[in-house]
C-alpha cells in the first residue's frame, strides 16, 4: 500500500516584484518537501505569474548553484583579518550588542547606520529594524534600497502630490486611454503589469514609450520617443510647454487645486519642442504629438520606472510627470494620475514602514514635534529629531570624511548586498573595510558578507509569516510554507533580540503583535488589519478605519485633493542639465544599467533557482549597437572587456539593434560582468539615488578568445569558492 502523503496547500504573495501575484504552494509537510507552485487568483494577477512565479521557489531547497544558504551564526571572535567562526545565537547577539553599545557610547547616535530589507522579511521586520535604530540605537540614519532606485519618485511625488506612491492601482492601468511610459519596460521588471498594458492596448487605448532602447514596451507602443539617454528633464518639459502654449490644460482643475503655474512657466516656456530636439534628438513633431494625445484624454496615465530615477535630475523628472497629470486633470479618478511602479517585491513596504531616515511608519515626519512625542510616547524613549543620513552616503561618512567623530563606524545590514548593488563597488569595498563594525544579517553568503564582522543567518521568503505592501499600496500575506533549514531566525526576532541584550527589551509572540503596534501609530493604516488582509486578500492604503466599510483606497487624491498640507498641488520642475559623466575620448561611450527578466536584484535568490539558472548565466552581457560591433570587430557572445574610470569587467558581447550607436547596456545582476564597478556615484542632490543609468565607458575586444574564456571560468570558480559552494546539486 503507498505511504499516504500529509499534503497542505499554502497561499502567499510572490517575492519577486511590487505586483504582488498570489500563488499556491502544494507541500508534502512529512518531508517538508515542495510539490508544486502556480499562480491563483489576486487582486493584481487575476491568475497569472511571470517565470520568476512559476520557478523562483527552488533556492528554499539550497541547490548551491551561485552562493550557498546561511545556516549558523558567525562572528569574527579576534576582530578584523580573523575567521569567521560559528557561534551559538546566544553569542552571536551579545557579540554585536556589546560592540554597538560600545560604538554609540564612544561615538553617538549617529556613528549608526541601519540598512533595512525591501526584500523577504516583510514589513513587520522593516518595522522592527526602524524601531531599533530609532529606539535603541537614538538615531533616524535608516534607510534601504529605495534609495538606489525609487527614492526620487518619493521626493519628487511627495513635493508635488504629497503620497509617493502610485495614485492609481494596477488593474484600473487596462482601462486608460493614453499610456505614457518613461523610463519603464515593464516587460522586464513587472511582467504581469506588462499584460495590463497589453489589455489596454488590446481595448484601443493609445501606448507612448520613451526609452532610448527598443525595449519590449517600445515595440507594442504606438509611438517610441527612442530619446538620448539622460535627456528625461527636457523631454517632458517640452511636453509640458506644448501643453500650456496651446491651452490644452484643464483650467477648473489647474485653477482649484493647484499652485505655483507662473513659476513653473517660466521655466518650461524656454522648452519649445525644436529646443528639445535639440537635447533628446527626438523630432518636434513627435514631441508635440505626445503632448496633445497625453492631454486629450482624461483617462492619461503616466508609468515610470528606473530609466527616470536612477539620474542626477531623477526628483526633477518626477515632479515634472505629476505637474503634466496635474495640467491636465489626470488625477482624483479611475484609470488615470500617476505610476511610479516599484521595482522589488516589498520596496512600497519598506518605505511604508518608515525605513527611511525622514519620516517614522506612515510617512509621518521625524521633524514634526507632535509625531516625535507620539512615538515617544508609544516607545518609551527619547527619539531624535534630526533627519538621518541616506545609504548612498555611507562611503562619503567613512572614507571621505576626515573627523571621526562624525563618521559611521556601526553598518547594520539586513537582506541587502551593497558590495553587488551599489554604484562603484571599488569604493564600497573600501568603505565596507574601513566601518568597525559590520553586520551581515540575510539569508545567502553575498560579497558584502566577506567585508562582515558578524553574520546572522535569517528565514528566507517561505520560512516565515508576514505581509508585503504591492506597488500600488495594497498590504497583501505572505504566509511560512516550510519549516526553515539549519539554525536561521526572521528577521524580527534576530533584532528584538539584540535590542532586548541592549537593555531595551523588544518582545513580540508573532508578525500580527508587531503589525498591530505599527497600525495603530499610522492613521493612514489603522484598518488594515491582519483579519482585513484575510478576507479581503488585499487592503490597498489609505485605510483608516478598521470597520468592514472601510475597504482601503484604490486610487489617491479623489476630487483633486491632494495629500499636501493643503490639500494643493503644487507645479513644479527643473531647468535640464546634463548628466554627471558624459562620452570623451578615453570613454567614448555611454553606459547604462538595466535588468535581466528571469533574474531578481543582487541574484543571489534567482541565481540560486535552476531553471532560472539555465536561462541565463555568467558572466552576462554588453548590449552593443550593430555599428560599434563592426567598428571594434566583435561577435555575438564573445567575451569582452568593459572599463570606465573606475574598473573593468569580463562580459560577453551581444550585438543587437535596440541599442543606438554609442550606448551600451548592461544587467546589474551578473557577478562576473559586474556592472556596478563601472557605475558612478553621483547622486541626485535631493533623493541622493545614483545615476546607475549613465556614465562613461569603453569596449575592448580580447584576441585570445580561448584565454578569456579560461579566465572567465577561473574567476567563476574562485568567486563559487569565496561563497563557499561545495558542490552544486544537480538538477533532479
Ligand atoms: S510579475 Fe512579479 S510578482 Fe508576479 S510572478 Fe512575476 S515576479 Fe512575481
Amino acid at each position: 500500500m503507498a505511504k499516504k502523503v500529509s499534503v497542505k496547500e499554502i497561499q502567499t504573495t510572490c517575492c519577486y516584484c511590487g505586483t504582488g501575484c498570489q500563488l499556491l504552494f502544494t507541500v508534502d509537510q512529512d518531508a517538508n518537501k515542495i510539490l508544486d507552485v502556480h499562480p491563483v487568483w489576486g487582486r493584481t494577477n487575476e491568475g497569472t505569474a511571470c517565470l520568476k512565479g512559476w520557478y523562483g521557489w527552488d533556492y528554499l531547497n539550497d541547490p548551491q548553484i551561485l552562493t550557498k544558504r546561511l545556516k549558523e551564526p558567525m562572528i569574527r571572535k579576534n576582530g578584523k583579518g580573523s575567521p569567521l567562526e560559528v557561534v551559538s545565537w546566544d553569542e552571536a547577539i551579545k557579540f554585536v550588542a556589546d560592540n554597538f553599545k560600545k560604538i554609540k557610547e564612544k561615538w553617538g547616535p549617529d556613528s549608526f547606520l541601519g540598512a533595512a530589507s525591501a526584500r523577504g522579511p516583510g514589513n513587520e521586520a522593516g518595522y522592527i529594524t526602524q524601531k531599533f535604530t530609532r529606539a535603541v540605537m537614538g538615531t533616524n540614519n535608516i534607510d534601504h534600497c529605495a534609495r538606489i532606485c525609487h527614492a526620487a519618485s518619493v521626493a519628487g511625488s511627495r513635493q508635488t502630490i504629497g503620497e509617493g506612491a502610485m495614485s492609481l492601482s494596477i488593474p484600473e492601468i487596462e482601462n486608460a486611454e493614453v499610456i505614457f511610459n518613461i523610463g519603464y519596460n515593464a516587460a522586464a521588471s513587472h511582467p504581469i503589469v506588462a499584460r495590463r498594458i497589453v489589455k489596454a492596448k488590446e481595448k484601443g487605448a493609445f501606448i507612448i514609450c520613451a526609452d532610448p532602447r527598443i525595449t519590449e514596451t517600445a515595440r507594442i507602443s504606438d509611438l517610441h520617443l527612442q530619446l538620448k539617454g539622460g535627456s528625461n528633464v527636457a523631454l517632458v518639459n517640452s511636453l509640458a510647454n506644448v501643453i500650456i502654449s496651446e491651452d490644452l490644460i484643464d483650467h477648473e482643475f489647474v485653477k482649484l487645486h493647484t499652485k505655483g503655474f507662473d513659476e513653473f512657466w517660466e521655466i518650461v516656456k524656454e522648452y519649445t519642442p525644436e529646443y528639445a530636439a535639440t537635447i533628446t534628438g527626438l523630432s518636434p513633431e513627435d514631441i508635440r504629438f505626445t503632448a496633445r494625445k497625453y492631454a486629450s484624454s482624461k483617462h492619461s496615465v503616466i508609468l515610470w520606472g528606473m530609466g527616470i530615477t536612477q539620474f542626477s535630475q531623477g526628483v526633477e523628472t518626477v515632479k515634472c510627470c505629476c505637474s503634466l497629470a496635474m495640467l491636465t486633470g489626470n488625477f482624483g479618478r479611475p484609470s488615470c494620475g500617476t505610476g511610479p511602479v516599484r521595482g522589488q517585491n516589498n520596496v512600497q513596504g519598506t518605505c511604508d514602514m518608515g525605513d527611511l531616515p525622514d519620516v517614522y511608519p506612515g510617512y509621518q515626519n521625524v521633524t514634526d514635534p507632535e509625531i516625535q512625542a507620539k512615538f515617544e510616547k508609544a516607545w518609551g524613549v527619547k527619539l531624535s529629531n534630526k533627519a538621518g543620513i541616506q545609504l548612498t552616503r555611507v562611503p562619503e561618512f567613512v572614507i571621505h570624511e576626515k573627523d571621526p567623530a562624525k563618521r559611521i563606524h556601526a553598518y547594520y545590514i539586513t537582506g541587502e548586498d551593497p558590495a553587488q548593488s551599489d554604484p562603484d563597488l571599488e569604493e564600497i569595498r573600501e568603505t565596507l573595510d574601513q566601518v568597525d563594525f559590520v553586520v551581515v544579517q540575510d539569508i545567502f553568503w553575498n560579497k558584502t558578507a566577506e567585508h562582515a564582522d558578524a553574520v546572522l543567518p535569517a528565514t528566507a521568503w517561505g520560512e516565515h509569516d508576514g505581509c508585503y505592501t504591492s506597488s500600488d499600496r495594497g498590504f497583501q500575506r505572505v504566509r511560512k510554507v516550510l519549516e526553515p533549514q539549519g539554525n536561521v531566525l526572521p528577521d524580527w526576532e534576530i533584532t528584538c533580540r539584540i535590542a532586548t541584550a541592549m537593555g531595551y527589551p523588544m518582545h513580540y509572540n508573532n508578525t500580527e503583535e508587531i503589525w498591530n503596534e505599527m497600525i495603530d501609530l499610522c492613521p493612514k493604516f489603522t484598518g488594515a488589519t491582519y483579519e482585513k488582509m484575510e478576507r479581503q486578500g488585499s487592503v490597498q492604503w489609505p485605510c483608516w478605519d478598521k470597520g468592514h466599510e472601510d475597504t482601503g483606497t484604490m486610487f489617491l487624491h479623489k476630487d483633486g485633493h491632494f495629500a499636501t498640507p493643503d490639500g494643493i498641488g503644487i507645479l513644479k520642475t527643473s531647468p535640464y542639465h546634463p548628466p554627471t559623466e558624459v562620452e570623451n575620448t578615453e570613454f567614448p561611450l555611454s553606459l547604462c544599467t538595466v535588468r535581466e527578466v528571469g533574474h531578481y536584484s543582487v541574484r543571489t535568490m534567482t541565481g540560486n533557482c535552476r531553471m532560472l539558472r539555465n536561462l541565463e548565466d555568467e558572466p552576462g552581457w554588453v548590449e552593443m549597437s550593430l555599428e560599434d560591433c563592426d567598428k571594434l570587430g566583435l561577435r555575438e557572445g564573445e567575451i569582452v572587456k568593459v572599463f570606465s574610470k573606475r574598473g573593468s569587467v569580463y562580459t560577453r558581447c551581444k550585438p543587437t539593434e535596440r541599442v543606438k550607436q554609442g550606448a551600451v547596456y548592461m544587467t546589474y545582476q551578473w557577478w562576473i560582468g559586474a556592472c556596478n564597478e563601472l557605475t558612478i556615484s553621483s547622486l541626485d542632490p535631493a533623493s541622493r539615488t545614483p545615476e546607475y543609468k549613465y556614465c562613461a565607458a569603453r569596449v575592448e575586444k580580447i584576441k585570445d578568445q580561448a584565454w578569456a574564456k579560461e579566465e572567465v571560468a577561473r574567476i567563476y570558480e574562485d568567486l563559487r569558492s569565496r561563497m563557499h559552494i561545495v558542490k552544486e546539486e544537480v538538477l533532479a
